[in-house]
């Protein structure tokens, strides 16, 4: 067994990795202020102040409703990387892995190190804070930032592309939250992080940028493999011409897309957050620690998402439709919305029949239980 006294050493064992390394490593710079799914504006900026001096941090610019996006500058290597989370303002998720990373890179630990040397970074956290704010997917202005790359009619659009037309960055991770509804393929698993390297065109063609990028991935999936075997999918490369992701990669700028998903039980995301956590970090180490990209036939072995994972069942729920009462199986999705500026947790139904074919966290055996009585709402 390792003994890792008090610092934060698993850097030092990257061909044998431990997975208790890595859990000391994670608990040890976990930032203690960020928890759950309500993550806005007013809890990073106290973050953002307090980064010491290996961080260079300026506002970028504003919101539509005039909040701070700030930009996070690290390292004084060649390897450009841009990093922004929360782009939908409701996917909190990546925010605090990056919050968690931040204390990581000011830690003494060598991979660090190594990343500051070899890599800079340009980290903006949350850029959509409206949308945070309101705990919506969309800007104040109704628009979906991951369709507005070629528009760019939101000004946080605009501000993410001057961005990568400024800097020129040779990677990107663009950090997203996933619905509870993907499961693994091909197991009762859901994807707790799912991955993409986004097609350039409707071909989906192989580029030599492709296989960068899915190179990264590779090195992402096979840490993260021995912490959560088999939790981990692969999005769709279906091409959408209007994302954020699809027009960077076709620009020449590599970008992973990384989609945090559920964990069994988690509706915090916290383990989630966690794997996040590991999965930047590898990233990051991977780029710094490498010239050439090109290990990326595994990726094709990362299972696709499937869509078969609920938050709940209720097996045998008896309900009343065209004033007969039917029995029917309930699954159900447990989404967050914002009520009195606070976050409420909604069950959703997301499908209804015969769902013996779901996995979920909770199968609830609902004979005796009256629907009324469960609160489901429809959207
Ligand atoms: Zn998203």
């Amino acid at each position: 067994m390792l003994d890792l006294g008090d610092s934060c050493e698993f850097c030092y064992f990257c061909l044998m990795r431990s997975v208790t390394a890595l859990q000391k490593c994670h608990a040890k710079h976990r930032e203690p202020s960020l928890f759950g799914r309500d993550v806005v504006y007013t809890d990073i900026a106290p973050l953002i102040a307090a980064l010491p001096s290996l961080f260079h941090t300026t506002v970028l610019g504003h919101s539509e409703k005039g909040l701070p996006i700030h930009r996070i500058d690290y390292g004084i290597g060649d390897r450009k990387i841009l990093l922004w989370s929360q782009m939908h303002g409701n996917e909190t998720t990546g925010t605090k892995a990056l919050f968690d990373l931040f204390r990581w890179l000011a830690s003494d630990d060598p991979a660090a190190k190594r990343i500051y040397n070899g890599c800079t970074l340009l980290c903006i956290p949350m850029l959509n804070p409206d949308g945070a704010a309101l705990h919506t997917r969309k800007n104040a202005r109704g628009i979906d930032l991951n369709r507005d790359a070629i528009d760019r009619k939101a000004v946080e659009s605009q501000l993410l592309r001057a961005c990568l037309d400024d800097f020129a960055p040779d990677f990107c991770f663009n950090l997203h939250d996933q619905r509870a509804i993907f499961n693994v393929e091909g197991t009762a698993n859901p994807a707790t992080l799912s991955f993409l390297a986004p097609s350039v065109d409707v071909a989906r063609s192989l580029t030599a940028g492709r296989k960068e990028t899915m190179s990264v991935i590779v090195a992402m999936n096979e840490l993260l493999q021995q912490l959560i075997p088999n939790h981990i999918g692969r999005y769709t490369d279906e091409f959408y011409p209007t994302a954020t992701g699809d027009n960077f990669q076709r620009l020449g700028h590599n970008t992973i897309l990384v989609e945090a998903g559920h964990f069994p039980h988690d509706l915090d995301r916290e383990r989630t957050r966690e794997f996040n956590f590991y999965a930047l970090l590898r990233g990051l180490e991977y780029l710094a620690d490498n010239q050439v990209f090109d290990q990326y036939e595994a990726y094709f072995n990362i299972p696709n998402n499937a869509l078969k994972y609920l938050n709940t069942i209720y097996k045998n729920l008896s309900i009343e439709r065209d004033g007969q009462l039917q029995t029917t199986d309930v699954g159900v999705h447990t989404t967050f919305k914002r009520q009195n500026g606070q976050l409420v947790p909604h069950q959703c139904i997301e499908e209804t029949g015969d769902l013996s074919s779901y996995f979920s966290d909770t199968v609830v055996n609902a004979e005796n239980i009256q629907y009324q009585d469960l609160k489901l709402s429809n959207s």
